[in-house]
């Protein structure tokens, strides 16, 4: 029965899995405190239009990846398949108040119908980053700073390498659009099926075209920033001034756009060499124009995206669960004893399995499949006597302790 299985690009996430996933969140929730950025989770679903405006209908996410469905009252709602509308679109509704910037996290799951391997899901997760309200350049430092110190907190930060480019304004942005479409137009013939639609709707996508034709003619392409104007070279200077200044290490790359025409200025992106083919892991940019798109007012915004996944598996080592301490009723009259002893030990703080059947073997057997460290022996003779027998189970040792210095034992 195909039901029973999870959808193709979804997973059930348990043991190491998990615990990867939840640290890589954890860590990433604990620094963006540090640097001020409340959290927020948005609804997994929106009306569709919250992502079809802003993304495009030309957009890859919007044509062929997001999951749209109709509710049973006609609405026409979307899987998120991203966060950054939908936080433009909480705080068009007012979510965080009026006082800018705001500066928000989240993290959560997301949903893109694209063909699942390695690094690549159906419902894959996602951290994030975005501030609203802030046109300054060293907002772009923080936001940067801070994906930064996330993976150097996880301990992956000499796989990864920065990359950093500027768009510029619109009305550099819109000058070197020209001149590219201009160009292009000129090799039209040699250019990829795809490229060419890009060269339609979307030119500068082009530019990032994995296509060996492609590359070559993108190669002698004019370069964005000959087009710069006075403001558009200032702005991109304090960002790398600011970088330099916070030791953080980047290189530019003159060919990483965004295609989506509200982004302006900065574009980053953090990339390792080390999963194959799914190489980008935290990716963002300045979208100044995307909050008014969406009807909200004109209200710069800067952010980025990680995929938790990714990042995931570049942790070095998976952090350990907690190891259980077992206690095991020796007789069926010690069974609720047992029970009371494991809730007083769980209210102390230990981690504690009660297996509910079987002899003292079988019990014992449960508590090394759940790597267990100690198992608590209960009897009615240590009720009498007011003791508890430990059993390491790694020594295999075992010895009679007081109930009063049960704690101390466990602790050391
Ligand atoms: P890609 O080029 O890999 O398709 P993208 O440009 O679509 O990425 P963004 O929309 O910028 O990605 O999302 C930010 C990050 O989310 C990516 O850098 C990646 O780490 C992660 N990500 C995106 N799509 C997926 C997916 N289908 N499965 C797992 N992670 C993903
Ligand atoms: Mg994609």
């Amino acid at each position: 029965m195909t039901s029973l299985r999870p959808v193709r690009g979804t997973h059930d996430l348990v043991g190491e899995d998990l615990r990867r996933q939840r640290h890589v969140i954890e860590t990433a929730r604990q620094i963006a405190e540090r640097y001020g950025y409340q959290e927020v989770s948005t609804p997994i679903f929106e009306f569709a239009e919250v992502f079809a405006r802003p993304l495009g209908e030309t957009s890859d996410v919007v044509s062929k990846e997001m999951y749209v469905f109709t509710d049973r009252g006609g609405d026409q709602l979307a899987l998120r398949p991203e966060y950054t509308a939908a936080m433009c679109r909480a705080f068009i509704s007012g979510a965080f108040g009026q006082a800018l910037p705001v500066k928000l996290f989240g993290a959560g799951p997301m949903f893109r119908y694209e063909r699942p391997q390695k690094g690549r899901l159906r419902q894959f997760h996602q951290i994030d980053i975005e501030v609203l309200g802030a046109a300054e350049p060293l907002a772009d430092v923080e936001v940067i700073a801070l994906g930064a110190r996330i993976l150097q907190a996880l301990g992956v930060a000499d796989e990864v390498a920065l990359e950093l480019n500027s768009l510029g304004d619109p009305v550099s942005r819109q000058a070197y659009r020209s001149a590219l479409v201009a160009y292009l137009a000129d090799h039209r013939a040699n250019l990829s099926a795809d490229s060419q639609t890009r060269l339609e709707r979307n030119p500068l996508r082009v530019l990032d075209s994995k296509d060996e034709g492609d590359r070559a003619i993108v190669a002698e392409a004019p370069l964005l920033d000959t087009y710069f104007n006075e403001e558009s070279q200032a702005f991109f200077a304090e960002v790398k001034a600011g970088l330099h200044a916070l030791g953080i290490a980047f290189t530019v790359n003159p060919k990483l756009v965004r295609g989506l025409d509200y982004y302006t200025h900065t574009t980053f992106e953090f990339t390792t060499t080390a999963l194959g083919a799914q190489g980008t892991v935290l990716a963002g940019g300045r979208y100044d124009g995307l909050i008014g798109m969406l009807g909200g007012p004109q209200t710069p915004g800067i952010g980025w995206a990680a995929g938790i996944e990714r990042l995931a598996m570049l942790l070095a080592t998976a952090p350990e669960s907690a190891r259980p301490v077992v206690v095991v009723p020796v007789g069926p009259a010690s069974e609720l004893a047992a029970l009371a002893l494991a809730e007083e030990l769980r209210a102390a703080g230990h981690v504690v399995d009660y297996g509910f059947r079987g002899k003292v073997g079988q019990r014992l057997k449960r508590a090394a499949q759940q790597g267990a460290r100690y198992a608590l022996l209960l009897g009615e003779d240590e009720l009498a006597r007011g003791e508890v027998v430990v059993r390491d189970l790694e020594q295999g040792a075992q010895e009679a302790v007081p109930r009063s210095s049960l704690a101390a034992r466990l602790a050391g």
